[in-house]
This record gives structure tokens, C-alpha cells and sequence, in this order.
């Protein structure tokens, strides 16, 4: 049997696993830095005690059970794909066909230890947790809650969960009757943070602002963060006890190591096909590889699973000779469920449409949902709905 690597145990790489093992053809091996999937989206809820970390994880010994394939836990640090290995912390693996699915790393600002984030180690979301309770715990505070973009690339920039954290944070300040007691900002470089996601999300997200008493500073570029708050290049300061920021994404440091096409940003150079031109036996999927299509387009978990399910798809195909490949190019959508902490807004958009539906109450709920839904279909308990 031929032998497939798979590198990075998120909703990319997990997919493609689960998909190939489900073919039977292949041996396939699963190389992750950690022994669980961690579900980025209903992470937002840690920090404010909605849900127990461990309640956010998908350990892959359970995916396992229903998809035999091989987990090895170790971290990559090089890649040499025209000897087609892979170099680990404690072993280098062989294979015949290579998917990269590590993700991205965080952009560096200056100060960037001042601040805390949930888009970065999963550990990072406990951590702000702490913080946000001993805020609590001493009865007032400053909030400011931001993100960057990425100028070489756009579609790295996250700040979807910058929103629902501040809302989030908004709902349980009030809930313990101490939102009088805080002032919560929102910050980023950018003149409309969010534009991205629609004009009705804007609008609506504003109007949300406005209820809630969130300031906002938008249009400033940050200079640096500071143990008191954030500067900005006009020589402003936004005070501040509790900073969550969200860097941009960037390639993974370790893609340096490796004989792969980089984009400008990092990224790995991929055709529509996930597939690495220099390198036909190699494809790049999720937030690890150079997105092209619309100029709204975002990384996101769904589009990570759509590339994992279309590499293994490709894969098979030219095990066959065949050449009906799929890409990813004329899926691309931002599609979500933005959680505002009592509710949520139902937020899509592609290229014909931009759609927001508020859902107060039920669509928080509908998240809720989301994720027990993915943990039962990833480990195998109940099949997938078509296009979910
Ligand atoms: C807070 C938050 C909320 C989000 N909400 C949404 C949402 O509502 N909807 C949506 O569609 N998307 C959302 N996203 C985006 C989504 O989570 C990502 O796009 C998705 O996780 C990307 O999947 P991935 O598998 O490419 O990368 P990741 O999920 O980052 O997984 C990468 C994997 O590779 C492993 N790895 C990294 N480096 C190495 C190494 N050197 N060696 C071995 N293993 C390594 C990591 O441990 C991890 O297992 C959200 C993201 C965040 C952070």
C-alpha cells in the first residue's frame, strides 16, 4: 500500500485522514504536536465560562476507533519534498504522497506579550480566561479587544472571533451586574473592521456597538502594546487592564525548512486542486496554504475541510489514472454563525450573495449544536449530512 502523511491533526488534516482511511487503499499516518483536534469555533466560550476546555477538544485516539489510521505525536520541523520526507523532532518519515496541514502562525507585533488571544495555542484561551476572572474578581477594568491583517495577505486576517469575544464578554459582565463597571473597546487598523463578512453585518455589528456601550478605535494603526494598553502610530493610547488581540496569520516558520513554493505571506503555493505544481505528490490544505480566489475570501475551518476531503478526493484520482479532480476555488464562502453571547447572526457570503440573519436565543444555541454534531460525526457515532 502506498503511503500517505498527513501533517497537522486540525479540521484539515483530520478530514483528509478520515477520508483516505475510509478508502481502504492507502497507509495513511496522521503526524500532530498534540493528541486532539481543538474546534477553534466553540473555543470562544472558555474564557467566559460557557464551556470547559476539555469540552473543546477531540482526542484523535477517538477518531481512531472509527478511522484506523496511524496518529504519530511528534513535531515537524523540516520537509524535504523532493526526497519526499518529512523531518520530525524525534524521527524523519517517508512517504509516497505528502498533505501539509499544520495551520499558520501569528504575525509578531511589538509588545505582543502584553496581550492575551484566542486564536493562538489552545492553552492561550485558559489563560485569558484567568485574566478575564481576576478583572472580575477585583470589580473594574479596562477591556480593549482587536485584530490586524496580514498587508500581504488578506484572507489570513481572523476577526470573527474578536466580535464574539467582545460580546461574549459584554453578556457575562452584565449576567454578574458588573457591565457598568467596565469599559470595553474595540480596536483595529482598519477603517471598517468586519467589511469583509457584508455590508448587513457591518451595519448590524454597529448597531450592536452602540446598544452595548462598546467604543470603538478604528483606523489606527498599532504601534505597539504596552502593559497598559495599546499604542497607535498617531502617538494615541487606548488604556487598557485586559488587551485580546488577534495577530494576522503568516506561513508556519517551519515551512522555511522546506523545499516548498512559498506566497509572499509564507503560505504554500497551491493550484485549484490543493495540489503543489512543483511537487505533484504533495497538496497543501487549510490555513497552511496560499489562498487565491475573491478578494473577501477568509481561511476557515469549513473551507479547511472542503480542501482535506478534495486532497484525499485527488489523491484516489491519480492512484487511478483519472483526472476528475476537485477544487476549492468555486466553493469559496465565508460562512458562519457569529455568537453574540445571548443570540447569534447567521453570516454568509460568496460571490452572488451576502446574507445576515439574526437568530437571538436559538442561534447560540445552534452552535451549541454545531459542535456536538461535528465531535459525533468526526469520531464516527453519526454520519454527516451532505454539505454540513
Ligand atoms: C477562536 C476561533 C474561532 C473560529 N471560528 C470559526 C468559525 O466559526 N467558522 C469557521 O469556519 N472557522 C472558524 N475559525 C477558523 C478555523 O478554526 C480554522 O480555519 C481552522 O482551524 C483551520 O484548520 P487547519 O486544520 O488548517 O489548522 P489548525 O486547526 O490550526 O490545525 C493545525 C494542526 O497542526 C498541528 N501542528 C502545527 N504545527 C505542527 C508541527 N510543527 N508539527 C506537528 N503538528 C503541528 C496543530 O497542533 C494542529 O493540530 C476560527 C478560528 C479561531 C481561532
Amino acid at each position: 500500500m502506498k503511503k500517505v502523511l498527513i501533517i497537522g491533526g486540525g479540521f484539515a488534516g483530520v478530514q483528509t485522514a478520515i477520508e483516505l482511511q475510509k478508502s481502504n487503499q492507502f497507509e495513511v499516518t496522521l503526524v500532530s504536536e498534540r493528541d486532539y483536534l481543538f474546534m477553534f469555533p466553540i473555543s470562544i466560550w472558555i474564557p467566559v465560562r460557557k464551556t470547559n476546555f476539555d469540552d473543546v477538544k477531540v482526542s484523535l485516539a477517538n477518531i481512531q476507533k472509527k478511522y484506523p489510521f496511524q496518529v504519530v505525536i511528534d513535531r515537524v520541523t523540516g520537509i524535504q519534498a523532493s526526497q519526499n520526507q518529512v523531518i520530525c523532532e524525534r524521527q524523519i518519515i517517508s512517504y509516497d504522497y505528502l498533505v501539509v496541514a499544520f495551520g499558520a502562525d501569528k504575525m509578531q507585533h511589538k509588545g505582543i506579550e502584553n496581550t492575551y488571544t484566542i486564536c493562538g495555542k489552545p492553552q492561550q484561551t485558559l489563560e485569558l480566561r484567568d485574566k478575564l476572572d481576576s478583572l472580575i474578581q477585583k470589580g473594574s477594568g479596562k477591556i480593549a479587544i482587536g485584530f490586524g491583517g496580514n498587508p500581504k495577505d488578506k484572507s489570513a486576517l481572523r476577526g470573527g472571533p474578536a466580535f464574539e469575544m467582545i460580546f461574549n464578554i459584554h453578556h457575562y459582565l452584565k449576567k454578574k451586574g458588573l457591565r457598568d463597571k467596565f469599559e470595553l473597546t474595540m480596536f483595529a487598523p482598519m477603517e471598517e473592521p468586519g467589511a469583509r463578512m457584508g455590508k448587513s453585518a457591518m451595519k448590524a455589528i454597529q448597531t450592536m456597538f452602540a446598544q452595548q456601550n462598546i467604543q470603538k478605535r478604528f483606523g489606527k494603526k498599532i504601534t505597539e502594546f504596552v502593559e497598559t494598553g495599546v499604542l497607535f502610530e498617531d502617538e494615541s493610547k487606548l488604556d487598557a487592564d485586559l488587551i485580546m488581540f488577534i495577530a494576522a496569520g503568516t506561513g508556519s516558520a517551519i515551512l522555511k525548512n522546506t523545499d516548498l513554493p512559498l506566497s509572499e505571506a509564507g503560505f504554500v503555493k497551491i493550484n485549484d486542486f490543493n495540489q503543489v505544481v512543483e511537487f505533484p505528490n504533495v497538496f497543501a490544505i487549510g490555513d497552511a496554504a496560499a489562498y487565491e480566489g475573491p478578494e473577501w475570501k477568509a481561511k476557515q475551518g469549513h473551507i479547511a475541510e472542503l480542501m482535506g476531503r478534495n486532497a484525499a478526493h485527488n489523491i484516489l484520482q491519480i492512484e487511478k489514472g483519472t483526472a476528475d479532480f476537485k477544487g476549492y476555488q468555486a466553493h469559496l464562502n465565508i460562512l458562519c454563525v457569529m455568537d453574540m453571547g445571548n443570540g447569534a447572526a447567521f453570516v454568509y457570503r460568496d460571490s452572488k450573495r451576502e446574507i445576515m440573519i439574526p437568530m437571538p436565543i436559538v442561534g447560540h444555541w445552534l452552535k451549541k449544536a454545531w459542535g456536538v454534531y461535528a465531535k459525533l460525526t468526526m469520531t464516527g457515532k453519526i454520519p454527516r449530512i451532505p454539505g454540513m
